[in-house]
């Protein structure tokens, strides 16, 4: 994706939500491969690892009592209870990377949305992933294989509920290519730093263009 544009506009900050399995999270990793102005958040939880994950790339892997001690602190700029475990997003680097220029990727669910609107309001970008069927919901899960069956009907049976919050997203992208899904998602980052708002130094443009005229 073309970047040239962004040290012209303030940064964006967009949240992609789904119900679990429905390719969130390979969306993201390959955003983020793309964009190199893109940084994704990385939220604290106290969900054990699933095999392959990683310690701080993936999330940072917490215990519940370090949870509950950065919450007093005030450490976290949004946080739930999803399904059995706490996740929050870190406040501090959020704030670092947006000072430094970059765009914020958030991988979070509807009530983290929800909270963070709280603050960027306006500035969020709210992405909503479906998956193309139940079915297929069900097959994703299945073969991610990191869950045990019962953990894959529970995150089934929660779905509806996730997906009754699609009204409060700005976007909506059903997941049924890969790809395709994916130029979605770059086309509303291309379109939503093009917005008049966004464009921070268009005065000067403007103000350029029209001593020549
Ligand atoms: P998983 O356990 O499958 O990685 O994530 C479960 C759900 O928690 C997903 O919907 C994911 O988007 C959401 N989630 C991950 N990190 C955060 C966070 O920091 N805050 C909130 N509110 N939800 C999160």
């Amino acid at each position: 994706m073309n970047n040239d544009l962004n040290n012209e506009r303030r940064g964006i900050t967009l949240v992609l939500s789904s119900p679990s399995g429905a390719g969130k999270t390979s969306l993201s990793r390959k955003l983020l491969e793309r964009n190199k102005k893109l940084f994704l958040s990385v939220s604290c939880t106290t969900r054990p690892p699933r095999p392959g994950e990683i310690n701080e790339s993936d999330y940072f892997f917490i215990e519940e009592s370090k949870f509950n001690e950065m919450q007093k602190n005030n450490e976290f700029l949004e946080s739930a209870k999803v399904f059995d475990h706490y996740y929050g997003t870190p406040k501090k680097p959020i704030m670092d990377a947006l000072d430094s220029g970059m765009d914020i990727l958030f991988d979070i669910d509807w009530q983290g949305t929800q909270q963070l609107m709280n603050s960027l309001q306006d500035d969020l970008i709210k992405v909503f992933v479906l998956p193309p069927s139940a079915k297929e919901l069900e097959r994703r899960l299945l073969q991610r294989n990191q869950d045990s069956d019962e953990i894959v009907k529970g995150r089934m049976s929660k779905a509806s509920n996730e997906i009754s919050h699609y009204a409060e997203y700005d976007y909506i992208i059903i997941n049924e290519n890969f790809e395709e899904s994916l130029s979605k998602i770059e086309s509303i980052i291309i379109a939503e730093g093009l917005k008049r708002s966004r464009q921070i130094k268009i005065q000067d443009t403007i103000d350029n263009l029209l001593k020549d005229l």
